[in-house]
């Protein structure tokens, strides 16, 4: 719920419809994370972290300027549609969170022609290219993603030296240069 100065005018948080989670990576919560993994989320209207806001609800492809007095630099906030408000489902960004997703069995290597026609799977681009070394939702989903493809990949949301060697092999197939950095272009390999 809004403090004292979010009372004061309106906001998402006196609804019931937001919330902020501070930045604090000494302990284990980085904002990067918090935000791709809200971005992620079907019950997340908008996101605000360090200075930009992703409105999804808006359709929004991208990170946007914030212009707002506050640069949220310090804490990250979500703002969810008002139909989720009751949906207490986790959001899966702890440490083994998504647990309970169940990966189907992978393939022992990559499709041999071509794209197989999967329904295309919309997932946002999290605003910052993914890299070895990296741990995120975003880095789940594209674990998640190529395992669907039929690399055989495991997910853990952990950008380790497996998701390196498969990231390059996908970019190489697809034409694009193999320098195992999942930016926008390969992202949209990758969702479309
Ligand atoms: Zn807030």
């Amino acid at each position: 719920m809004g403090d004292a100065r979010h009372q004061a005018r309106p906001s998402d948080h006196n609804l019931g419809n937001a919330f902020d989670i501070t930045h604090d990576p000494s302990t284990g919560c980085h904002g990067d994370v918090i935000a791709s993994a809200a971005l992620q989320d079907p019950r997340t209207k908008y996101v605000i972290w360090n200075r930009r806001i992703w409105n999804l609800e808006r359709g929004d492809r991208a990170w946007r300027h914030y212009t707002g007095d506050n640069p949220h630099t310090h804490h990250c906030h979500v703002s969810i549609r008002s139909g989720a408000r009751n949906d207490t489902r986790p959001w899966g960004w702890a440490p083994g969170g998504s647990a309970d997703v169940t990966p189907p069995p992978a393939q022992a290597t990559p499709p041999s022609n071509g794209t197989p026609a999967l329904p295309s799977e919309q997932h946002p681009y999290p605003g910052v290219p993914l890299k070895k070394g990296d741990r995120s939702e975003s880095v789940r989903a594209v674990q998640t993603r190529l395992r669907r493809l039929g690399w055989r990949i495991g997910i853990d949301a952990v950008f380790g030296p497996e998701t390196d060697r498969v990231v390059r092999a996908f970019q190489r197939r697809r034409g694009l240069e193999d320098d195992g950095i999942v930016g926008p272009r390969t992202w949209r390999a990758l969702f479309s």
